[in-house]
């Protein structure tokens, strides 16, 4: 298991580290201290917690105003960067942004988007593990608003019960449109798998690229960060490097 939901132990790790003036952090000492936790946080994608941190309130506009709101707080934000939405390739911008906030990218935030689920007998009495791999996977870092994307291997063991196939991409889709962290994603589909199929036996392994890694910052083209998440059954190494046989990713 790759994890590092542990905000607090990760961050006293980070106090005495420097960062250059692109914010990144170093240990070299020829940069800037850190000036707040905040962006430890941010930069080194660290999630604090496997829920989405999601206030209470967060439902009570309905997704029509919201739109207009953020349609609103876009054009602001294009204004400031002296864009002249006046032009007719930009005048719709705004609204464009507010609808795929809402609607696409992030309608996993709402939990009454969350796909239902149909489970059936396991009929045919199948008890070996049953792997769905490369699952397409698109995301967005919560601390960059920048796309994350990659892939998803999923792997069960059914106690008896069982999805249909397109049920497994439905919950990988929906819970990476939400601001997300990796690790956090990793989990939450996880835990998502293990109550809708009733069982421990379940394995996850995301493999994806930040555009927030290689678009600014570092601009490290060509590495992905790989996440994954062994429950129950997948504890055993016979069994884990069965999966990671199916998957191509047994070193
Ligand atoms: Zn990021």
């Amino acid at each position: 298991m790759v994890m590092k939901i542990n905000g607090t132990s990760a961050l006293s790790s980070n106090v005495n580290r420097t960062r250059d003036n692109n914010g990144h952090i170093n240990g070299n000492g020829h940069a800037f201290k850190i000036w707040e936790d905040t962006d430890i946080i941010g930069d080194d994608h660290i999630a604090t917690n496997i829920e989405t941190p999601m206030r209470a309130d967060a439902f009570l506009l309905d997704d029509e105003r919201k739109v207009e709101i953020i349609e609103q707080h876009f054009n602001k934000i294009m204004n400031v960067l002296g864009l002249d939405l006046t032009d007719d390739s930009l005048k719709g911008t705004p609204r464009r942004v507010a609808k795929m906030f809402v609607n696409e990218i992030f309608y996993g935030l709402n939990p009454e988007n969350k796909p239902s689920m149909s489970v059936f007998d396991n009929k045919f009495k199948y008890g070996q593990m049953l792997v769905e791999k490369n699952i397409n996977l698109n995301s967005t870092c919560e601390h960059h608003f920048l796309p994350i994307f990659g892939k998803a291997h999923v792997a069960y063991v059914s106690s008896g019960t069982v999805i249909g196939l397109s049920k497994i991409n439905r919950i990988v889709d929906y819970f990476s449109r939400r601001p997300q962290v990796q690790e956090r994603l990793t989990v939450q589909i996880s835990e998502e798998l293990k109550k809708v199929l009733k069982t421990e036996d379940v394995a996850i392994i995301i493999e994806a690229k930040h555009m927030c890694v290689s678009s600014r910052g570092i601009q490290d083209e060509s590495s992905t960060t790989v996440t994954a998440e062994y429950s129950g059954i997948f504890k055993n190494e016979k069994t884990k490097d069965e999966f990671l046989t199916y998957v191509g990713m047994k070193l």
